[in-house]
């Protein structure tokens, strides 16, 4: 029974998609292209399940004849499930048509197709547990309130919660907010769009997994054990959507409904529960763990309100450290200086300020600890960027003495104050860094005076000590260097290796955070790497590096040099900042970021070029990394340093400029570097780009061919 509806339901899509990529070729030709938008993967479902890569009508109409062969009618379980993956790719054609000609066919509040780029920026969260899992919430609740409630009891939790159907008009009818900001994520209304998540899993397979496209069993097998997704679907559920559901779990995500008419449970995979028990059953089948975090604060804290936006219309007070004088500090005591969860008000509460004004703050978090070390203030404070975010109703953006807090209508009204800050600041400083913070107090100071005076006297100060200790940080200055492996939870055979002038390729982990991540969990994802044995100064090649790395990539990887591109370079898992890649016709390389949508001279987008690297193998030529990388001294060192740098997108280049600009003459006594290098708005093509680096004599064209 359950098994002939599968049957049915993939028979009906596949009809569809038969009849739809007809009337397409109809009317537009075989030869008419077709694909999503910002992905390397064309139609990454099937490219990634066949290793073909789809690119018009024509193709697509081979494709749907690959897609019956999944289709055998057996009576056995195995067929049904495949027949679910033969829907699920079913779906990413009808959806990929949607695309033809440019359309853009999803308007807000769905989404529709997500960029590689929010597979990329999902990769940390994910494997740091911050998203703990993904629910893709299908159909309609039996009322708006229920459907909401479960919402944001994944919200609350961290959960990335993607919506298709009758749920995405239930969140507009309560006015409830959605979007990427707050991880809610309409897809789309037609149950077809529920692909669009489907391919955020698979194309993880490919970007992070080193799987390689066409090899199905490999891919099936990491969405399983490596995508905590589940799937919750309301009742009532016909026979398509069953279909879709079946291909869900043959991906190994368990189908949670409410639906009691025509379908029996499959344990462990279609699971039936009451839609107030979704939640619990979901996080049990998929086994999630929720880390707890209890704050006492009258509103909700979870990561995925670290994208929330308040609006001015929607501020009760705003703290902008542009305007006034305001700060974030956190200091190193001594043991008897502090008094553990001391919470101090120095100045009027919120209640105080009249609704709308703009006031002074400054919170200075004073810790002691056997263990703890001034090296890690930076490493705590650089954490409460998010801390604050995560509060519901409340946003934190800056950091030190350029910060802006804004705390909403809502949260105040629920009762939130300035001393809850001191609380969310207090738990989370406690609770992840136990290991060296024995004690907490925070002292919270509202008076324009007390800020300006501690400003000048206190806080710059302390800053300008921290600068100086950076500066003197250097790869030569250290005994040692960290691993970091946090992405083998995506990326299996991924090391970084983080020195104190090459930060981890997401832009998140420093030598120094490193450091504090070793110090709190000696058995964690930092280890240490001696740099003893020195094989080759000039690509940073060092015996106990190799040793290291090969042990903690199981083996995958035997040498690796850490200031080359062209020789053995270090892996990339997949969440990198930028991508780096060899510009022929210069000597010089491109370097483009994620936040980049556009064409680089190399004939490619960032998604394009990072598609190049990634899944832990080494891809001399390409080489993903952090922003904070590209002024480093060591950048590219083997091959001439940042003098190679001959193109970056204008938004990146102006972010890196005054650093950049300080190495480029402290090094080769260039001034106003960046000036050399070209963007988007001066060069697209290599032949208008090297017309350029010749007017201005930019020095890659002098230097050696790097191939
Ligand atoms: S430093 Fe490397 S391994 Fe660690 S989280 Fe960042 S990218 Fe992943």
């Amino acid at each position: 029974m359950l098994i002939n509806r599968i049957f049915n339901g993939n028979d009906a899509v596949y009809g569809l998609t038969v009849g739809a990529i007809d009337d397409a070729i109809a009317k537009n030709g075989a030869d008419k292209a077709v694909g999503f938008p910002n992905t390397a993967y064309c139609l990454p479902c099937y490219y990634a399940v066949t290793g073909v890569k789809v690119k018009t009508l024509g193709d697509l109409k081979e494709a749907v004849g690959v897609v019956k062969t999944l289709m055998t009618r057996e009576h056995a379980l195995d067929d049904a499930l495949m027949s679910g993956v033969a829907t699920a790719l079913c779906a990413e054609f009808i959806e990929a048509l949607k695309y033809v000609d440019g359309a853009v066919p999803y308007e807000e509040p769905c989404y529709g197709h997500l960029a590689d780029a929010v597979i990329r920026e999902l990769g940390v969260p994910l494997v740091t547990g911050d998203i703990p899992g993904v629910a893709v919430v299908l159909g309609s609740a039996p009322t708006a309130k229920e459907g909401v409630d479960l919402i944001k009891s994944y919200q609350a939790q961290g959960i990335l919660v993607t919506l298709v159907g009758g749920i995405i008009d239930q969140c507009e009818e309560l006015g409830y907010k959605t979007g990427a900001n707050v991880r809610v994520i309409p897809l789309g209304k037609d149950v077809t769009s529920v692909i669009h998540v489907v391919s955020v899993a698979i194309r993880a397979a490919l970007i992070f997994g080193n799987v390689t496209p066409g090899d199905a069993g490999a891919l099936l097998a990491y969405t399983a054990e490596r995508v905590p997704a589940f799937v919750n679907a309301f009742a009532p559920i016909d026979d398509v959507i069953l279909a879709a559901g079946a291909g869900a779990i043959k991906l190994g995500f368990p189908v949670i409904s409410n639906e009691t008419e025509g379908i029996a449970e499959v344990p462990g995979a279609l699971i039936p529960a009451k839609v107030e028990d979704f939640n619990k059953t979901s996080l049990e089948a998929r086994n999630i763990k929720i880390k707890i975090t209890n704050i006492d604060i009258p509103v909700a804290f979870a990561s995925a309100f670290e994208g929330e936006i308040i609006r001015r219309g929607d501020m009760q007070v705003e703290f902008d450290g542009s305007r006034v004088d305001c700060f974030e500090l956190v200091q190193s005591k001594d043991m008897e200086e502090i008094e553990d969860h001391r919470i101090e008000i120095i100045g009027p509460e919120i209640d105080e300020f009249p609704e709308g004004s703009k006031q002074s703050i400054a919170y200075i978090v004073e810790v002691a600890g056997k263990n703890m070390q001034p090296d890690f203030e930076p490493v705590f404070e650089r954490k409460f960027h998010s801390y604050i975010n995560c509060i519901e109703g409340v946003m934190h953006t800056g950091q030190r003495d350029m910060i802006r807090v804004r705390i909403s209508k809502d949260a105040y009204q629920v009762g939130f104050r300035a001393k809850h800050i001191g609380e969310v600041l207090y738990a989370k400083v406690k609770s992840e860094f136990e290991a060296v913070v024995d004690k907490c107090q925070v002292k919270i100071y509202t008076m324009p005076e007390d800020c300006t005076k501690l400003r000048h006297e206190l806080a710059v100060p302390a800053f300008d000590k921290r600068d100086d200790r950076l500066r003197n940080l250097t790869d030569e200055s250290v005994d040692v260097y960290y691993s970091c492996i946090l992405c083998q939870a995506f990326s299996p055979s991924h090391v970084c290796v983080v020195t104190p002038e090459r930060l981890g390729l997401c832009g998140a982990v420093s030598w120094l955070d490193a450091k504090a991540t070793n110090e709190l969990d000696p058995n964690g994802p930092c280890q240490v790497i001696t740099k003893e044995k020195c094989i080759d100064d000039r690509i940073g090649e060092f015996e106990d590096v190799n040793e290291a790395v090969h042990k903690l990539s199981q083996g995958a990887l035997e040498e690796v040099s850490l200031y080359s591109i062209m020789e053995k370079p270090m892996t990339s898992c997949g969440c990198f900042e930028c991508i780096c890649g060899i510009e022929p016709f210069s000597n010089g390389v491109v370097i483009t970021n994620r936040e980049y949508a556009g064409m680089t001279p190399l004939g490619m987008t960032f998604p394009e070029l990072a598609s190049m690297t990634g899944g832990g193998v080494q891809t001399p030529g390409f080489m993903g990394h952090g922003k904070h990388f590209i002024a480093s001294k060591k950048f590219m060192k083997a091959e001439g340093g940042i003098e190679r740098i001959v193109w970056m997108p204008k938004e990146l280049k102006d972010m890196v400029a005054e650093r950049l600009n300080e190495t480029a003459k402290e090094l080769y006594g260039i001034d106003n570097f960046t000036g050399m290098v070209a963007d988007e708005t001066i060069a697209q093509d290599p032949e208008t780009l090297v017309a350029f680096l010749t007017e201005q004599g930019h020095p890659a064209l002098s230097m050696n061919p790097m191939m």
